[in-house]
């Protein structure tokens, strides 16, 4: 058994590396997006479906027709057909789409400046690239680039894909780069006997069942105002301007730092959960929200309270889903287990007697009109997150105290 992991450092290209980069970026943009069109015209002109392959091929026969001139000088030809792969997913994802019934969204042409990965592999014979001996890492037809190696990749591990991301434009633009790591499965962690329930706060607080609170990646709008500042710098300058250029690569950095910040305390927090308890419980988060939100749409006005609620609870989700998904790598890595429960009335259901009332709740406390229980209203939510998943997972509710958890969860390992 085998485990992916991603690591992710910054690149210091100089300025003819960084040219190069771009150049290649300009060009796999180019390709995307007339393999894009062929298989638009093939299809409506004569029914035809281009797949991967035939354009891959093409594409062979178009470089040894005009070397150097398609791609440019030097690129690494599993890069460039890592851009027709990458179209062929787009569609097959829209194939998939279709077949489900979704909402489908035709695979689109893309802009070259929002066209900023470009992609490598040290698996097999491709070649084109490689780590020096100095430390360096060689990329075919850009050069030996510093990294700045803040961590180290196990030597046990395979490695395969290297991406090489731009954020950022102009002469300020950085570059990371992302190592794609098999790693063999690591020993898991002694059991803890413990057992958690989270509940994910709008703001930057996680409670746990056992009555603490952690901090979480802050996800609420407020945090921003950084950010805010900075959009509003870009909408008063003048489109198209030079002063509207250099606002708007302000407001990317800062956007650019503050999802790094929210990354980190992503991490840490999962770290800690997985550290702690051997049955982690969360509410299953809703979709739709992550997904209208994924576009990115933090610096729009919210026009009205309702919206601006929904807007908040939208990052929030995000950023939640984001350590959620660190949290079940670490989980699974561990061989601990994270359940997800249905979200719903969390915050309405008492945990001791399971009586659903809204009028239990008032602000941040909780008291149960049935049973007179009182407590935190976010602790309390997580004591219901936790008795939901005990229950999913037919193990038998335990008392309150440690010791009854930690028998109940005996029973079932
Ligand atoms: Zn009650």
């Amino acid at each position: 058994m085998f485990v992916q992991r991603t690591y992710r450092y910054r690149l210091y290209p100089t300025r003819r590396q960084a040219g190069a980069l771009a150049a290649q970026l300009r060009f796999a943009c180019e390709l995307y997006n007339a393999a894009l069109e062929q298989r638009r015209w093939a299809y409506r002109r004569c029914g035809k479906s281009v797949g991967y392959h035939a354009q891959s091929a093409e594409l062979t026969e178009l470089r040894r027709q005009a070397p150097g001139l398609c791609p440019p000088e030097g690129m690494n030809c599993w890069s460039a057909q890592e851009v027709l792969r990458r179209l062929d997913r787009a569609f097959a994802a829209f194939f998939r789409r279709v077949k489900r019934g979704e909402k489908a969204g035709y695979p689109r042409f893309r802009s070259a400046r929002r066209f900023d990965t470009l992609a490598w592999t040290m698996k097999g014979h491709a070649g084109g690239v490689a780590v020096t001996e100095e430390g360096r890492l060689r990329l075919q037809g850009v050069g030996c680039l510093k990294v700045k190696w803040h961590r180290s990749v196990p030597t046990e591990a395979t490695l395969g894909e290297v991406r090489v991301t731009r954020r950022g434009s102009g002469p300020r633009a950085r570059f990371y780069v992302s190592i794609c790591a098999e790693l063999p499965d690591p020993p898991s962690r002694p059991a803890t006997g413990q057992a958690v329930g989270i509940d994910l706060g709008v703001r930057r607080l996680v409670s746990l069942s056992t009555g603490e609170q952690l901090e979480g990646p802050r996800a609420e709008r407020e945090a921003s105002s950084a950010v805010r500042r900075a959009a509003r710098r870009v909408a008063r300058r003048k489109r198209g301007s030079q002063r509207r250029r250099k606002a708007a690569a302000l407001l990317a950095r800062r956007r650019e730092r503050e999802a790094n910040r929210r990354r980190d305390s992503a991490h840490k927090l999962s770290r800690t959960l997985v550290e702690r308890f051997d049955l982690i419980a969360v509410e299953s988060l809703r979709v739709a929200n992550m997904m209208r939100s994924a576009r990115g749409t933090v610096a729009e006005p919210a026009t009205n309270v309702a919206q601006k609620r929904s807007l908040n609870r939208a990052i929030a989700d995000q950023s939640w889903a984001q350590m959620l998904s660190f949290l079940a790598y670490k989980a699974e890595e561990a061989g601990r287990r994270v359940v997800k429960v249905d979200p719903a009335n969390t915050s309405r259901t008492c945990s001791a007697c399971g009586a659903v009332d809204a009028r239990s709740r008032s602000a941040k406390r909780f008291r149960c009109i049935a049973c007179g229980r009182a407590d935190d209203a976010d602790v309390n939510a997580a004591n219901v997150i936790l008795a939901r998943a005990l229950a999913q997972e037919g193990i038998e509710r335990p008392g309150r105290g440690r010791q009854a958890q930690t028998a109940a969860l005996a029973a079932v390992a």
